[in-house]
């Protein structure tokens, strides 16, 4: 009899240890159809071919639909603008820098509105720049890569520049990165979205910080602005560390939560580069773990697997399409949406959530059903049973 009640208490105990990751996983709303999104960033600045590539990719989208006739979205996290051709890294990176509202970008423009026309594309804010125009100026002082990379300008390629120097919203001119001043943080982030709004004509409703890396600051003047959306690794990184990669902070988002700052953050954590071998089982396995969760499937990806020095143009084509293909045979009920929709309908409780209590629970269990947390669990109930078949032969 005690043993039982021993028993009972270190489960009850053992439940209450992981009761925040259960209370989290449980107040995040579950969807009612599996829904897949392919969410490409870096479009914009740079890389000459940037518009045939954007019309592929539009016309793979355009071959296929869902249930409800909607073709596959991808998402563009759009980069405003670079460095042009300057006598002295200053001048390439400030008073020479090319927007999106140069006369050159026109034809990358002109296909990312087709495709948001057609309902293929969604613009997404990733940045005006996909650097610290300062960062990367102090960092150039020392490093002669950097004066060739900028030499290469208009039109440099931002995937070739170290990777702490592509995050935008902290100083990694030295590492460990600095953070930056409020007043920069307002008022860049206040160009980026005015300029977005001047070329695409409208607010950006979903923001991508570059790299993941931003903080508090910049989420509260995105939010100021008028941006709703942040879409996030299921986690937040603030800064470089030493060996130069993004420092953990244990703040954590899930679908749907509204943060401090006013924005409702989205969640993306799985990948699908073509470049780096991603086929279409890998995209269908993203697709059927995020489904038992009932969780969307946001696909990240890059412009790089389709335009530039190491892109694979055809062949991503093709995973894109057989990854479509076989996704919507295995899961006739897939939809398709953009992000913006997406956290519109978590936000409002759209006709694509499901509130039923069974389907809740079953996805709490997948959603819990991690292996971080299975270790964590099994080693607990291990020790606690132990414990009680000891206190109960005593
Ligand atoms: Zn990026």
């Amino acid at each position: 009899m005690y043993g039982v009640l021993a028993v009972l208490l270190l489960w009850a105990l053992a439940l209450w240890s992981l009761r925040r990751e259960l209370a989290a996983a449980w107040a995040e709303p579950c969807l009612r159809h599996p829904v897949m999104v392919f969410e490409g960033d870096d479009w914009g600045y740079g890389a000459p071919g940037q518009a045939a590539a954007l019309h592929d990719i539009a016309a793979v989208l355009r071959r296929h639909r869902d249930t409800a006739g909607r073709h596959p979205v991808m998402t563009l996290g759009v980069i405003l603008a670079g460095p042009g051709a300057g006598a002295t890294p200053h001048e390439a990176l400030h008073a020479a820098r090319v927007t999106v509202a140069d006369a050159r970008m026109a034809p990358v423009v002109e296909a990312m509105r087709a495709g948001v026309a057609d309902g293929v594309f969604d613009l997404q804010l990733h940045g005006m720049e996909h650097y610290h125009p300062d960062a990367l100026l102090r960092a150039s002082a020392n490093d002669p890569a950097l004066r060739d990379w900028l030499a290469t300008a208009p039109f440099a390629e931002t995937e070739a520049l170290p990777s702490p120097l592509q995050s935008r919203w902290t100083d990694a001119s030295v590492l460990p990165s600095v953070a930056l001043s409020e007043a920069d943080i307002r008022d860049r982030v206040a160009q980026e979205v005015a300029l977005f709004r001047q070329c695409f004509g409208a607010t950006p409703e979903v923001v991508v910080p570059p790299t993941f890396v931003w903080n508090e600051t910049v989420e509260r003047a995105w939010a100021a602005e008028g941006v709703r959306f942040l879409v996030t690794p299921g986690e937040r990184y603030e800064m470089r560390g030493a060996d130069g990669l993004p420092v953990d902070t244990g703040i954590d988002y899930r679908n749907g939560q509204r943060s401090a700052s006013g924005l409702v953050a989205m969640v993306r954590d799985d990948y699908f580069e073509p470049v780096r071998g991603h086929r279409a089982p890998r995209g269908l396995a993203a697709l059927d773990a995020k489904w038992s969760q009932r969780r969307p499937a946001l696909l990240e990806t890059h412009r790089a697997n389709f335009v530039g020095a190491s892109a694979q143009h055809a062949a991503s084509l093709q995973a894109m399409d057989e990854l479509l293909a076989a996704a919507l045979a295995a899961r006739p009920a897939l939809r398709f949406v953009t992000v913006a929709e997406l956290a519109r309908q978590y936000c409002a409780g759209g006709e694509l959530l499901d509130r039923r209590p069974a389907s809740r629970l079953r996805a709490l269990l997948h959603r819990m059903d991690r292996p971080g947390r299975r270790r964590k669990l099994a080693a607990l109930l291990l020790a606690l049973t132990g414990a009680a078949l000891f206190a109960a032969a005593w």
